[in-house]
């Protein structure tokens, strides 16, 4: 008997309410909380079967999630809204005794910053209160440090080179959209791209490197050097590592729209005054972009995202090893109404939050995804939607 209590219903929140509702042997009860109530219940009435209780509460306010954990008293809180609401929500934890787990690293609203350190401060609060705290299970972050935990147990003795490779070779037929949150999309990319290289970051300039990666099933796709957060934790938890990045495909009609988006200022996240009305460029941009949650229906092809690591195997021998998954866009669609993005990550959060609730990943304080054992999460991509692929001693492409 579990209850899981889902902030957000977004896409990624469509996709986790819908995969909680189809393991109910795991979670017997489901709320789905989100700002705006109404969309909360279209999701819980296309769900049906009384599965899920809608609720609202604004993230942002303590003592508003107080008063929900307090009326629903769930076992652990999947945090599927913004990264800006990662703090909140852990507060609210500690006050009323629930577990935790997220998608996204917190960021702050007027910094596009990306680093563990705020939520690596409540270490010790959760620990000490006996609560476990998931950081980052989503895809990437989550499966690829799940990926990379899995090697590590069964492959490799010393890992020496990761990459991340994520690629979405879909085709919505919009001009430009982008595949979650339009906001937390675009502060991502157009930051600066950072990598880890003999025990320091290198920091380069936004999208400036990039080469053709092979994508399993997709072929050669044109992918870019960017910063993305499982890397801070990775190069920790795995200190073998000497050089470890992430690269991201994406097409040149969406690159341009990015570059004319940041030259006109639409790219900016302070507030700038309109008529009187004080607006941040950017969120007025996600109000005209189209809808990611409104991609699925035509959504074509599949996303393709793993890891390829070089090092030394179990015997010491040179090893290069790729695990991945491919999700196609149709298929997540057709299961839950969303694309392939939401899926990919959707289904990884409800995982994370079975293993807490099966008792394989109960660990008091705050943990990144690879500091659990990743075998039953593995299992469990692979009967979920997310099944994966292993190939050894390739041509990783990546020198
Ligand atoms: P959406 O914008 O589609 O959905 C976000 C939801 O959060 C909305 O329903 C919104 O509610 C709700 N929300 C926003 N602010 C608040 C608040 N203050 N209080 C309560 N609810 C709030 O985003 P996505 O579903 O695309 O993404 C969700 C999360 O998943 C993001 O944090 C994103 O970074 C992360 N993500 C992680 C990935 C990974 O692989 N690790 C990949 C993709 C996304 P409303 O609309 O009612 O205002």
């Amino acid at each position: 008997m579990a209850k899981v209590l889902i902030i957000g219903a977004g896409g990624v929140g469509t996709v986790v309410a819908h995969k909680c509702a189809q393991n109910p042997q795991v979670f017997t009860e489901i709320v789905l909380a989100s700002r705006t109530l109404s969309k909360c219940k279209a999701i819980a009435d296309k769900i049906g079967g009384g599965r899920i209780t809608p609720d609202t509460v604004d993230a942002d306010s303590v003592p508003q999630l107080v008063e929900l954990f307090r009326r629903h008293r769930p076992d652990i809180v999947i945090n599927v809204a913004l990264p800006y609401q990662d703090l909140t929500i852990m507060d609210a934890c500690l006050e009323c005794g629930v577990n935790y787990l997220d998608t996204a690293n917190y960021e702050p609203k007027d910094e596009a910053h990306f680093e563990y350190s705020w939520q690596w401060a409540y270490r010790e609060k959760f620990e000490k209160a006996g609560l476990t705290a998931i950081l980052g299970c989503g895809f990437d972050p989550g499966v690829s440090g799940v990926f990379t935990a899995y090697a590590a147990k069964h492959h490799f003795s010393q890992m020496q080179y990761l990459d991340i490779v994520d690629c979405n070779a879909g085709d919505h037929g919009k001009a430009f959209a982008t595949n979650f949150n339009p906001e937390i999309n675009i502060r991502e990319i157009t930051q600066n791209g950072r990598y880890w290289q003999d025990g320091k970051w290198v920091t380069t300039g936004p999208l400036e490197i990039h080469r053709p990666l092979t994508y399993p099933n997709i072929g050669p796709r044109e992918s870019y050097l960017l910063y993305h957060e499982e890397l801070e934790s990775l190069v920790q938890n795995y200190p073998t590592i000497k050089r470890a990045r992430f690269w991201m495909t994406f097409g040149q009609e969406y690159l341009t729209h990015l570059r004319v988006i940041q030259n006109i200022g639409m790219a900016r996240i302070d507030e700038v005054d309109y008529n009187g009305t004080k607006i941040v460029p950017l969120q007025f941009l996600k109000a005209v972009l189209p809808n990611p949650q409104d991609l699925g229906e035509n959504y074509t092809g599949e996303t393709s995202i793993g890891c390829r690591i070089e090092g030394l195997d179990k015997e010491h021998h040179h090893l290069t090893y790729y695990i991945y998954n491919n999700c196609s866009h149709q298929e997540a669609y057709r299961e839950t109404g969303m694309q392939a993005v939401s899926y990919t990550t959707g289904v990884p959060a409800m995982i994370g939050a079975m293993m807490f609730l099966t008792g394989k990943w109960v660990k008091p304080g705050v943990h990144n995804v690879e500091e659990f054992d990743p075998d039953p999460f593995m299992e469990q991509l692979n009967t979920q939607g997310l099944p994966w692929h292993e190939i050894f001693n390739l041509d990783l492409e990546l020198q």
